[in-house]
């Protein structure tokens, strides 16, 4: 992995931190450091049609983001980037107990979108037996592929995943891997009964790798030697202590083609600090939505986040995890036309609320808008206690 000191090199020469004053940091988070800019996703697209035009040093590949949450950007990473998130990926499938006896099967897009590259490359260094399958064609082909392959793991994105589940049809797993989009808890729940193993979730960008579920499934784990996450107040931008949500930030330890630092994730998280139940005392974070203040639902209705927390805390629910996954997200989007349906989920912790029925029906007497998409089927809603 790359020290402080080779990605702050690095980013003196990149045009993204022109402005930048590195001044003398002398290790990562402490005073100077919290003092730096962040990086936004808009000042990454700027930049990135400027170094598509000039010539690269060394050989390299340049991946398009998802574009999950927006348009696609360009990642441009050297060869000696990729070995470094191909090490990276191999301690995820040595987290999750993938060894020299698993028969991998990978069901995800095999270019364009690094994240098949990168798991399949991570598992041969794991040493597993390895089946990539672009992501094509439908259930029907994947079934047939499934008996044929006899896979006892199978990795791909959860919507792909949650689709296929209820027609599974070849072996039992030992356990299933999602990547590439957020999970829902309702698809780990039709997974892991379609599939009949355990889910083990990574989390991550295109523009930097994070970390992937123990077998506890409380949070990602993540290297620090890897990646330097931060949670950061959305609108002051101050460094959160671990426990309180914000913003998730990120530097990459993994990158120096195009350094990624203190980039704003748009995702909402947490850190958690201390040792796990699976002995392992690498720090983990939690994914805990997107930073929308509205959520674009299909029709060209628009719902505000604050309307479905008003909702839910006149129904008693002061709080929430709100989660909407509007579409599975290019190119793994594809093959899920007409098979995936965009979903609302709610997830509330408090034993003392009302039950989830309860809550759901006061959401649709307070939101008519909402409760419109759900009675013509363009919207799943999932209200889910978390125990
Ligand atoms: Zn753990």
């Amino acid at each position: 992995m790359l020290s402080l000191l080779d990605l702050i090199s690095a980013a003196s020469t990149c045009p993204l931190y022109e402005s930048w004053d590195f001044g003398n940091i002398s290790e990562i988070g402490d005073s100077t450091w919290t003092k730096l800019p962040t990086l936004t996703s808009d000042a990454l697209k700027k930049v990135t049609p400027l170094l598509a035009g000039s010539k690269p040093q060394a050989a390299e590949t340049v991946y398009y983001s998802s574009g999950t949450t927006d348009e696609p950007k360009l990642i441009f990473l050297s060869d000696d980037d990729l070995q470094r998130i191909y090490q990276l990926c191999r301690r995820f499938s040595s987290v999750e107990g993938i060894d020299s006896h698993s028969r991998v099967m990978v069901l995800l897009p095999m270019s364009l979108w690094s994240v098949g590259k990168i798991t399949v490359q991570g598992l041969l260094l794991q040493g597993a037996h390895v089946f990539p399958i672009d992501l094509h064609g439908d259930i029907s082909i994947w079934n047939k592929l499934a008996q044929e392959i006899q896979p006892n793991v199978i990795s791909s994105t959860p919507s792909v995943l949650a689709a296929w589940a209820p027609h599974y049809s070849g072996p039992p797993l030992t356990l299933v891997e999602t990547t590439g989009e957020p999970l829902l808890y309702s698809e780990r729940n039709s997974i892991e009964n379609g599939f009949k193993g355990p889910v083990y979730d990574a989390y991550g960008l295109t523009e930097c790798v994070v970390g992937v579920e123990c077998e506890s499934h409380t949070g990602f784990h993540y290297w620090p030697d890897a990646v330097h996450v931060e949670i950061l107040d959305p609108e002051t931008q101050e460094t959160l202590p671990p426990g309180e949500r914000g913003e998730i930030v990120l530097t990459s330890f993994l990158q120096k083609r195009l350094p990624i630092i203190r980039y704003r994730s748009g995702d909402l998280g947490r850190l958690l600090m201390m040792p796990c139940e699976c002995g392992r005392e690498l720090p983990r974070v939690f994914f805990e939505g997107r930073l929308q203040p509205a959520f674009n639902m299909p029709r060209g209705v628009q719902i505000e986040e604050a309307d479905i927390r008003e909702s839910l805390a006149l129904a008693g629910v002061p709080q929430a995890e709100i989660f909407w996954k509007e579409r599975p997200g290019s190119p793994a989007e594809l093959v899920m036309d007409g098979i995936f349906k965009p979903t609302l989920e709610i997830k509330y912790k408090d034993i003392h609320v009302p039950e989830a029925k309860r809550i759901e029906e006061y959401m649709l007497s307070s939101i008519p808008e909402l409760a419109e998409l759900i009675y013509e089927g363009d919207v799943q809603l999932n209200v889910i206690p978390e125990v």
